[in-house]
């Protein structure tokens, strides 16, 4: 320690270690609470946060900080008492969830385009619908009342959100409003800058960490009222927050997929209570448990604001089920007739599947063997026009085969079809169309999206076809056909919730693409056109679709019945991981007693990924407190190999 400190502070750093540790502060040096040090912790040297200034040290043999990072605290109080929220909840150390807070303090592993886009259109005065009205004077009378705008797609959401912000701004309180992906809302992000103007920040993946750290210095300073972002922005430290706004709730990127492994929504619930907020959530196709706190009297409830009826582009399209049993082709023959007439007809098509690639997986008809990357346990990929085998998980690629490893057998071939494949399939069948193709892999410029989107929206394509990113032209005018190409992908994964996935899927495509068809059509190819999920988006039921999935829940005991909390172990060596998870099990069994149940340890569906083998442990309760307590508790004590890493997941959306 040196002999001219002129105080001390508490320092967490982003390690899976709780700390606060305390350092020395140097002569001439200012380290106020919030901002970034550099400190020795170890024998390492690591960037730590400033959470405590304090006169008196804890112990003796204390260290100096060597270095302060920030002119300007980066955060406030507010901020490391929700960090310090977060790492009770999802049980982690109070300095990584600072660091997840952090503006660029670490680069976001975001698919590059998750959810589905939407075109806000231009603002030229509107007349709000009695609907709209409605819902606008309910949220702007509660100060801090709770709302769910459940409305179709095109029933005007967005206006009703920008009302809401409208007057929020207005009372002098701030706003806070989350996309699933900032990449796809180019026009909302337009649309708010137009009527909000200097007043707005954008927190976004394509902003460098400086950019992004002078953002969060606007709100924080006041400069800023309007948070605009993806998952990450619900930490906007914007002052005197008077409403939360979650558009398309049900998406699953709100969820982060590192630790800390928290939910966009569950904090922003949070943020809105502690601040006396408003909070609105928005969808079409509200999660499952969302609609349980809409519809069931118990708190924390939702008011549902429905809005029922589209005001663009009229009543949705015709939607109709292809049985793909009774065909051998990817694009059925119902299919392609549909291509053909749309064709004639001098409009547009797009097909939709949301699997890239040529083939889905490779097998040998002999012996069943099956290509698995080597690295993860999954199914590799055929990309055709790379001549490769793709792992999708960690990108690891081979050449492919055409002799069977196992058995010799020359009999081998490849099973289900990816977007490569259905672009092949197109071409063979309509030569005479013209024909895009928009998925990650060809969309590995950004500006290639939109030069695409702006063809077929100009016309120079017939047909466009990909994975979610095709959703953007779902409603251009000229499109009359939208096509499905397998609505069932995913429908077997080991989740319960595929089925919820399916069904938000089919009614998000279907919703869109009838903005501007009324006498449009949309096709669904299913091997399962009996699902429950597959007929009730199909018929447009979500109502009917919504109870006997609750009902399902509840008797299988599955969220939002019961809670889950996972742990998963990984590692290099197998037995390694397998002995921490079993130990870990046991101490879990007595300790958690018949609060929980638990299930495992297993493997992990996918039980090894970038040669990392996964074990886990589900406990699933009824009496979260009680059991999410003695998890934590068991965390702390029971010790973890030094090769084997713990993943903790609360209330996980995933189970892969
Ligand atoms: P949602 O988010 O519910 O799918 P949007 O908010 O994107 O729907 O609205 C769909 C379209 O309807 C947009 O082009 C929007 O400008 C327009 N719109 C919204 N409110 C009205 C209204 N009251 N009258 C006419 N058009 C409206
Ligand atoms: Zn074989
Ligand atoms: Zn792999």
């Amino acid at each position: 320690m040196t002999e001219h400190a002129t105080g001390f502070v508490d320092v967490v750093f982003s390690v899976p270690v709780e700390g606060p540790f305390t350092y020395a502060v140097p002569a001439g040096m200012t380290c106020p609470v919030g901002v970034r040090v550099v400190a020795p912790f170890g024998r390492r040297t690591l960037t730590g946060f400033v959470v405590a200034v304090r006169d008196t040290p804890s112990r003796s043999d204390i260290r100096d900080i060597q270095r302060v990072i920030d002119a300007i605290p980066l955060f406030a109080d507010e901020q490391i008492d929700l960090a310090a929220w977060i790492s009770r909840l999802y049980l982690c150390s109070t300095g990584e969830a600072l660091s997840a807070m952090l503006p660029g303090g670490r680069r976001e592993k975001e698919p590059i385009l998750a959810g589905l886009a939407d075109d806000p259109g231009s603002d030229i005065t509107i007349d709000l619908s009695d609907e709209q009205s409605h819902a606008i004077s309910q949220i702007c009378t509660e100060r801090d009342g709770r709302f769910y705008v459940d409305g179709v797609t095109g029933s005007g959401k967005t206006e009703v959100f920008l009302r809401a912000a409208e007057h929020t701004l207005a009372e002098g309180r701030s706003v806070v409003y989350l996309v699933p992906e900032i990449a796809l809302t180019h026009q909302l992000e337009a649309l708010v800058r137009r009527r909000f103007e200097n007043q707005v920040a954008i927190l976004h993946s394509r902003l460098t960490p400086s950019e992004r750290l002078s953002q969060w210095q606007r709100l924080r300073s006041g400069e800023a009222r309007f948070a605009l972002g993806a998952r990450s922005a619900v930490f906007a430290p914007v002052r005197d927050p008077g409403l939360f706004i979650v558009d398309e709730e049900h998406e699953g990127s709100y969820k982060s997929g590192s630790t800390p492994r928290y939910h966009a929504r569950q904090v922003a619930m949070y943020r809105a209570r502690r601040h006396g907020a408003r909070l609105i959530f928005g969808s079409a196709t509200p999660s499952v448990e969302a609609m349980q706190l809409m519809t069931q009297g118990t708190p924390p409830h939702f008011h549902r604001l429905r809005l029922t009826r589209r005001l663009a582009g009229g009543a949705p399209p015709a939607i109709s089920i292809i049985d793909l049993k009774d065909s051998k082709a990817i694009l059925s023959p119902q299919l392609r007739t549909a291509i053909r007439e749309t064709h004639s007809a001098g409009r547009q098509t797009i097909l939709f599947l949301n699997r890239r690639g040529f083939s889905h997986f490779f097998h040998c008809r002999s012996c069943g063997y099956q290509m698995t990357c080597r690295r993860c346990s999954v199914g590799m990929t055929y990309h055709k026009s790379r001549n490769r085998m793709i792992c999708h998980y960690c990108g690891y690629n081979t050449q492919p085969m055409h002799v069977c490893p196992e058995c010799g057998s020359l009999d081998v071939g490849y099973g289900g079809f990816g977007t490569e494949q259905v672009e092949d399939d197109v071409r063979s069948h309509f030569p005479d169309l013209r024909v895009a193709r928009l998925d990650t892999d060809v969309v590995a410029k950004k500006h290639v999206l939109k030069e695409v989107l702006d063809s077929f929206h100009a016309g120079d394509y017939d047909l466009l076809l990909g994975t979610q990113m095709v959703a953007k032209g779902l409603n251009f005018p000229k499109v009359g056909l939208v096509g499905i190409v397998l609505a069932d992908v995913g429908l077997s994964m080991p989740d319960f919730r595929a089925a919820e996935r399916t069904f938000s899927l089919i009614t998000q495509v279907a919703g869109r693409a009838g903005r501007y068809l009324p006498d449009g059509v949309v096709l669904v190819q299913t091997y399962h056109p009996q699902h429950s999920a597959v007929k009730a988006a199909v018929q447009g039921d979500s109502e009917g679709w919504y109870r006997a999935e609750l009902i399902e829940r509840k008797l299988l005991g599955f969220p939002p019945f019961s809670r889950l909390i996972r742990i998963v172990f990984r590692g290099k060596k197998a037995d390694k991981v397998r002995q921490d998870a079993e130990a870990f099990a046991r101490e879990a069994e007595r300790a958690v007693g018949s609060d929980a149940e638990m299930l495992g340890p297993s493997e992990c569906p996918l039980s090894i990924i970038n040669g990392s083998y996964r074990r886990h442990i589900l406990f699933r309760t009824r009496t979260f407190d009680k059991t999410h307590h003695r998890v934590g508790v068991l965390l702390s004590n029971v010790p973890a190999s030094p090769t084997v890493y713990r993943e903790v997941d609360v209330d996980p959306v995933a189970l892969l």
